[in-house]
């Protein structure tokens, strides 16, 4: 179960007393605000407070610019503007404080993003929940043959059931030797702080993070992309969906320029202009190494 009964009561509190505000509000976030967005499993994410709209990236570059914004008037061309020419500072206007429940191994991925402030519940003070990840059979693959960082096909029958008995039962045998490590019963029971050692990354965690958008879609832009593991890309999925109702205009310009285009060398326009002028071009005449072809190809057969 993602939440606890206890989180489950605490958020239907929270929005069932609204209180009134002068500051400006996002609708779309509003729908999002404290419900939590299951993921994995277990896991899951879920907004806990928001600052700032399109209009306030709006307000902070008109700060910059002035009377220069005439050229820009509509806010949306003003956003698509700044994204395009990485303008990012207005961006950092807004801001979101996520609570996210995920797998020790996805923390250690997600963490990696340092312009974000977080705080972790603490497995030397608390006595960590007995749930772990264990994929769905669909995402039990093999090795990829071709990218050493990623998976190939999915595991199939056999191969699949052992692999899956083995996370179950060692999961499950570690977190029986981890309750009865900290037990006090006929013993001292070894410190929370320690016992924690012996438990597999699949164990869950939880945090606070706060993070400002321009970060946020770094994060989102690395992390939602198909080269992303897909355990930390369904957390990124989730968040996009959330950021795309709370700043649509934003989100849409980040949704065109970052996760829909793709950058190119000098050598990759080099190609582009050659071929437009209908002259053939291979890896050999490209000046590309296999690799940078092979991705530049992949970039014109599908730039997402
Ligand atoms: C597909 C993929 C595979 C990866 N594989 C590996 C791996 O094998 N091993 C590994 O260790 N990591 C790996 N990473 C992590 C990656 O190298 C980055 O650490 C991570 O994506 C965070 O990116 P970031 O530093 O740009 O983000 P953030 O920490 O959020 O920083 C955002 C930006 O702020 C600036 N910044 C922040 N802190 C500093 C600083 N101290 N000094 C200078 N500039 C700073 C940089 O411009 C940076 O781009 C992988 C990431 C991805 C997406």
């Amino acid at each position: 179960m993602p939440l606890s009964a206890e989180q489950q009561a605490e958020i239907d509190e929270q929005r069932s007393t609204p209180t009134p505000t002068l500051r400006s509000v996002a609708p779309g976030m509003e729908q999002h605000l404290y419900k939590a967005a299951p993921v994995l499993d277990h896991g899951f994410v879920r907004v806990i407070d928001y600052m700032g709209d399109d209009a306030a990236i709006c307000q902070a570059a008109r700060v910059s610019y002035g009377r220069g914004t005439k050229s820009v008037q509509n806010d949306e061309g003003l956003i698509r503007y700044l994204m395009r020419h990485w303008h990012s500072t207005p961006f950092e206007m807004c801001e979101i404080k996520l609570h996210v429940k995920l797998p020790v191994f996805v923390a250690r991925q997600w963490i990696r993003h340092r312009t974000a402030n977080v705080n972790e519940y603490s497995a030397r003070y608390s006595i960590l929940d007995r749930e772990f990840y264990i994929p769905a059979p669909e995402h039990i693959n093999a090795q990829s043959v071709v990218n050493n960082q990623g998976r190939g096909g999915v595991l199939e029958g056999g191969e699949a059931a052992r692999v899956l008995d083995i996370l179950k039962a060692d999961s499950s045998r570690c977190y029986d030797n981890y309750e009865a490590m900290i037990s006090q019963d006929g013993q001292d029971g070894l410190a929370r702080e320690l016992a924690r050692m012996n438990l597999p990354a699949n164990v869950y965690t939880q945090w606070y993070w706060k993070v400002d958008l321009h970060n946020l879609f770094h994060f989102l832009r690395l992390r939602a992309d198909a080269h992303a593991q897909y355990e930390i890309r369904v957390y990124a999925e989730a968040i996009c969906a959330m950021v795309a109702d709370w700043v649509p205009a934003a989100y849409g310009a980040f949704e065109d320029y970052r996760l829909g285009g793709a950058t190119m060398s000098g050598r990759a326009l080099e190609c582009i202009k050659k071929m437009l002028a209908g002259e053939e071009v291979t890896q050999e005449t490209s000046g590309m190494s296999k690799g940078e072809w092979r991705e530049f190809q992949g970039i014109l057969n599908d730039p997402a």
